[in-house]
């Protein structure tokens, strides 16, 4: 595995690490082999820096899943370069962008995927098997995390117990367990009602209060308009963007401890 890609460090490397640009898309363009090809991508650039907060908005079909799948490095682009954290996905092999995926971004997703038949802990301590974390561990970060998104009290909940808010909460929780460089998170409240939606927002922003780096995509212009930072796409293309903002928290060693005693929000 290319080095640097470990796990490792038990302080959150995402909060401890350097400065710069945690993302880096330079021209990407994505085509479809579709019959006939879809060009969902053309020509896309972006960077984004280490505790911002990103909003991706625009229409059904304006391309911003594959963006989401294109950084997430679940996909490769058809030309361009994507960078994660420094590292350039098409040098990668898919074993190291499996160790990438799995160190260095958490992902959150409309329809939640959690495992049914699992406590909220496990779902969470989950996240973290292709770390190379101990089971204590893992169960040790799982609680962490649930904290971080209020639900530190319902560990033992199955995911059917739970309501849809406090399940996309369990998601995120699975996605912070990590520490991961960036989170990605396509529609986070797409099947939530709009109270619960809020209360998801209050979360995500109290992260990046904390120096977690997100990247939210929705079509809500609403839910748009109350991230520091806007994108907007449109047929595949960046049609505006408000630019870099300045991260809210100092990225110091101490981050981790304060995100450990972050309040717990409220949970509907
Ligand atoms: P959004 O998330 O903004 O709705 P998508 O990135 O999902 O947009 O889709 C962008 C375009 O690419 C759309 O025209 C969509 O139909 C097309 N598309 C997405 N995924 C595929 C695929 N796997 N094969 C072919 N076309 C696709
Ligand atoms: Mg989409």
């Amino acid at each position: 595995m290319t080095a640097g890609l470990h796990a490792g460090a038990a302080a959150a490397p995402a909060l401890a690490g350097g400065r710069g640009n945690v993302l880096e898309l330079d021209a990407v363009t994505k085509i479809y082999p579709s019959s006939p090809p879809v060009t969902a991508l053309r020509g896309v650039n972006l960077t984004v820096q280490a505790g911002e907060l990103v909003a991706v908005l625009g229409p059904s079909g304006s391309g911003k899943s594959t963006l989401l799948h294109l950084t997430g490095t679940l996909d490769r682009p058809t030309a361009g370069t994507v960078r994660v954290t420094g590292l350039d996905v098409a040098a990668l092999t898919d074993r190291e962008l499996a160790g990438l995926r799995a160190t260095r971004i958490g992902f959150v997703f409309q329809q939640f995927f959690l495992a049914e038949h699992q406590t909220a802990l496990d779902n969470v301590a989950d996240g973290l098997l292709y770390t190379g974390t101990g089971l204590a561990e893992r169960r040790e970060r799982a609680r962490e995390a649930l904290r971080l998104v209020g639900l530190a009290d319902r560990p033992a909940a199955r995911p059917t117990q739970l309501s849809g808010g406090q399940r996309q909460r369990v998601a995120i929780a699975r996605a912070l367990a990590g520490s991961p460089a960036i989170v990605l998170a396509d529609e986070p409240t797409g099947n939530l009602d709009s109270a619960t939606g809020q209360s998801l927002l209050a979360l995500f922003r109290a992260l990046h209060q904390q120096g977690v780096t997100i990247v939210i995509i929705t079509h809500d212009r609403a839910i748009a308009a109350a991230m520091p930072r806007q994108i907007e796409m449109l047929d595949g293309r960046i049609l505006t963007d408000t630019g870099h903002t300045p991260p809210l928290a100092s990225r110091s060693g101490e981050a981790a401890e304060r995100l450990a005693g972050f309040p717990q929000a409220g949970t509907p």
